[in-house]
């Protein structure tokens, strides 16, 4: 057995993502800029109102209550300049929120603080306010010539917003990565129907192809095969060719039909490794052609705990990503996390919650490797070295999923 670190390093190194493309902003989210952004322009573009009021001149507000003239109203998207609206001395113009300053004016009064007169002619202003009030300089968010966003810089909702403020439409980044989904077995069926004896259903394929939703990547279906070595080639062959990354499952154990081991050890340079942890022991990590292909155990839990320590930071490395881990945090364990020594790290599925600000985990149900139940309930994955486990009340640290 190896340690989780050895097999974690040797995969990571040897994952290289494709080069960075240019994509709408629309498709953006989530992905990682490839090259760093400027501001063309100011943001605001121009200085305008924070409030629905009337625009003034402060010095006129001294000794409020004052009454004003109203020359004038400039409406949200309305160029002042081009409509000759200005605030003279004693005068106030009545003007939406967003609207640009009419010149003149150097500050807002909101609507709520003063009164048109009955013929509309004339505002009472009952405060006194001081130059800038209300006002949004431009330039304020971005001036231009700002760095806005670096390199490596992950797109979130806010990002997007922002470079489409600056009138960005398509960004350079590192793609959506496609990965390749692959289970293979003689006892696998899908869908609903009446399963003979010794057959299962796939479970392996659809909680992968969602863990790859969940990473942000575009998860290809490649389907089922059995435990059959032309059949098994013929799924990886047509996979590496539309694909940037390939994850199988089953078949890399010690068993008699475990031809995935066989056909990968053929057409790629592999290496099996068996890591020392728990669940998810087996692991093959090689590449085809050039490609990554992470040959997960077949065990439903222990294909989501390997995606989880392997693939799921190799694939974000691939796509750019610098930050490659979930969380850690300590949490105190209710109830007790058994096990017995054995030489490996285990991961128990915990589910946690958040007493007075601090974490505490419980076991999230039947911890074997086929018990799929507590790892879809578990939002961690309980770290226990090697030993006899953690008593309750005693600390642990956790990976937190999602
Ligand atoms: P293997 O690694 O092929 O020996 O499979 C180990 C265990 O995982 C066996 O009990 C298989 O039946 C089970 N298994 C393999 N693939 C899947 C799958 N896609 N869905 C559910 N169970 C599976
Ligand atoms: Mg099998």
């Amino acid at each position: 057995m190896i340690p989780l670190e050895e097999a974690r390093d040797y995969v990571l190194r040897r994952c290289e993502g494709p080069a960075s493309v240019v994509v709408p902003l629309a498709d953006a989210r989530g992905l990682v800029l490839a090259e760093s952004v400027d501001s063309p322009e100011h943001v605001p573009p121009f200085a305008n109102t924070a409030m629905d009021g009337f625009a003034v001149r402060a010095v006129d507000t001294v000794g409020a209550p004052v009454t004003l003239d109203l020359v004038g109203t400039v409406a949200a998207g309305v160029d002042p300049v081009t409509t000759g609206t200005e605030v003279g001395p004693g005068d106030a113009v009545r003007i939406m929120t967003g609207a640009p300053m009419p010149p003149g004016a150097d500050a807002v009064v909101m609507v709520e603080l003063a009164e048109v007169s009955p013929d509309g002619v004339a505002v009472t202003v009952g405060v006194e306010v001081s130059a800038g009030n209300h006002v949004r300089a431009a330039g304020e968010d971005l001036m231009t010539g700002d760095r806005v966003f670096d390199t490596g810089t992950v797109l979130g909702p806010g990002h997007l917003g922002v470079l489409a403020s600056i009138g960005v439409v398509t960004v350079h980044v590192r793609p959506r990565l496609r990965v390749g989904v692959l289970s293979t077995g003689d006892e696998l069926r899908e869908g609903s129907a009446a399963l003979a004896p010794g057959q299962i259903r796939d479970a392996n394929r659809p909680a992968l192809l969602g863990l790859l939703d969940e990473l942000g990547a575009e998860g290809v279906d490649l389907g089922h095969v059995a435990d059959d070595e032309a059949a098994i080639e013929a799924a990886l062959v047509n996979g590496v060719a539309r694909c940037d990354a390939l994850l199988t499952s089953g078949g890399v154990s010690m068993g008699d039909f475990d031809y995935v081991k066989v056909v990968l050890d053929r057409i790629g340079d592999m290496r099996w490794m068996q890591v020392a942890i728990k669940p998810a022991k087996p692991l093959a990590f090689g590449l085809v052609d050039g490609m990554p292909v992470f040959g997960l155990p077949g065990n439903p839990v222990s294909s989501m705990v390997s995606f989880e320590l392997f693939a799921r930071p190799a694939l974000r490395s691939m796509a750019g990503h610098r930050d490659l881990d979930r969380r850690r945090v300590r949490a105190e364990v209710v109830g007790g996390l058994g096990r017995h020594p054995d030489g490996k790290v285990h991961f128990a599925r915990v589910v946690a919650e958040i007493v007075d600000g601090r974490f505490r985990v419980r076991s999230a149900g039947g911890q074997g490797s086929h018990q799929l139940t507590a790892m879809a309930a578990a939002d961690g994955l309980a770290i226990l070295p090697d030993g006899d486990g953690v008593a309750d009340g005693d600390q642990v640290e956790v990976l937190l999923l999602g």
